[in-house]
């Protein structure tokens, strides 16, 4: 089979290096003139003029980039089989409609409110009780768009910076930790569920990646594997879908956002787990059964932003395995990551330390559980 790939990131790319043992081709849509797949054909159509071409390659599509025009995924659904379909994509690029389903589904949220504009967002900040994080409904990702309020006050100076017409206000999380939850559903309504990761965000951005957990008790995976069941199933979704929420000290889970899509938290699956990630949506797109899902090993994900390491020194590590995005380094930009995989969790936060000290500017990896 031929896919059709809208968007051409790292993502794209880790989803043709898993399908090409599976006999795959792949055609990327890029639709921001800067592609970086480095692989497989990429058609670059800024202002939708290449449509017609790439349609003409490709037997499914799916996507690596939510931000995208519903419009243009439904003109494309109109011609070829687009998984997930764009209901999904409508859901997951705006938070107010997000929230709504999860609300509909009894999936629990921070509180929030909605607001239109600064008075709205001060009285909203009173109502919730300060801290609040204010987020634009569109558009926000990797913590852009979105600042905290520490008081009601400070409204006017968030809603310039922001400056959207409309953002979601809600309440600040004292989680203990975020985790997020990775499942794939087939075209026959199969669904597979991946350990849950915890996960390590430095100024919006996911640092580090671990999983399975030792001290996540069964029944808290079983609910995350309830509440991405309902969503999967209320989409009727096709394809790998991830969930991201706060653990609180009760051990509640909060879910925060989704992304329809393989996710950055699950890239520990490429090396950790029987079956990828990547490897499992596109079974999942082509209607081909799907993978095993059981972590073989602790596995940690460690990002590489902004600068890259030496990849001799890395892979001095025993078990450690790199994914180079073959970017330039730009200040903030995700250029690579590095799999750990460790016999136990003792020995994977030492090989976590080890590796991090021999990344540029990476933060403490600071983890919840005491191995
Ligand atoms: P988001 O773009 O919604 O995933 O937010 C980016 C990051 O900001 C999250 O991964 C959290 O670290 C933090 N964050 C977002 N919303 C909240 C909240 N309601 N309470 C506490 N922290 C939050």
């Amino acid at each position: 089979m031929n896919i059709g790939v809208l968007g051409a990131g790292q993502l794209g790319r880790m989803l043709a290096l898993a399908g090409y043992p599976l006999g795959n081709r792949f055609t990327f849509l890029d639709t921001t003139g800067k592609p970086s797949a480095g692989i497989g054909e990429v058609i670059i159509d800024p202002d939708n003029q290449h449509l017609a071409e790439f349609l003409a390659n490709v037997d499914v599509v799916t996507y690596e980039f939510e931000h995208l025009p519903v419009t243009l995924v439904r003109e494309i659904e109109k011609h070829k089989p687009v998984y997930p379909g764009s209901r999904a994509i409508e859901v997951c690029q705006n938070r107010v409609e997000e929230k709504a389903l999860f609300d509909r589904l009894n999936i629990p949220t921070p509180a929030y409110r909605v607001v239109q504009s600064a008075e709205q967002l001060e009285a909203a900040a009173r109502e919730l009780g300060c801290p609040v994080v204010a987020k634009s409904v569109t558009e926000g990702y990797d913590g852009k768009s979105q600042t905290v309020l520490k008081a009601p006050e400070q409204a006017r100076e968030a809603w310039a910076s922001i400056n959207h017409t409309q953002l979601i206000v809600e309440a600040f999380v004292d989680f203990v930790r975020e985790v997020s939850m990775i499942a794939v559903r087939g075209r026959d309504g199969e669904v597979k569920f991946y350990p849950m990761a915890e996960n390590q965000h430095v100024d919006g951005i996911l640092r580090y990646s671990i999983a399975p957990l030792p001290d996540l008790a069964a029944a808290v995976q079983q609910t995350a594997d309830n509440y991405i069941r309902a969503l999967l199933d209320e989409l009727d979704y096709v394809g790998v879908l991830a969930l991201e929420l706060f653990q609180t000290r009760d051990g509640k889970l909060l879910a925060n956002e989704m992304a329809p899509r393989v996710h950055n938290s699950g890239h520990w699956t490429m090396n950790g787990a029987v079956t990828s990630q990547f490897e499992n949506h596109l079974r999942a797109v082509q209607g081909l059964p799907l993978g095993e899902t059981q972590a073989i090993a602790p596995t940690c994900m460690v990002n590489v932003i902004g600068r890259e390491p030496q990849s001799a020194e890395v892979l001095q590590l025993e078990n450690a395995h790199l994914h180079r995005y073959d970017k330039s380094e730009r200040a903030g930009r995700k250029l690579a990551h590095i799999n750990l995989v460790a016999k136990n969790h003792a020995e994977l936060l030492k090989k976590v330390q080890t590796c991090a000290a021999l990344l540029p500017d990476a933060p403490a990896p600071v983890f919840h559980f005491v191995p």
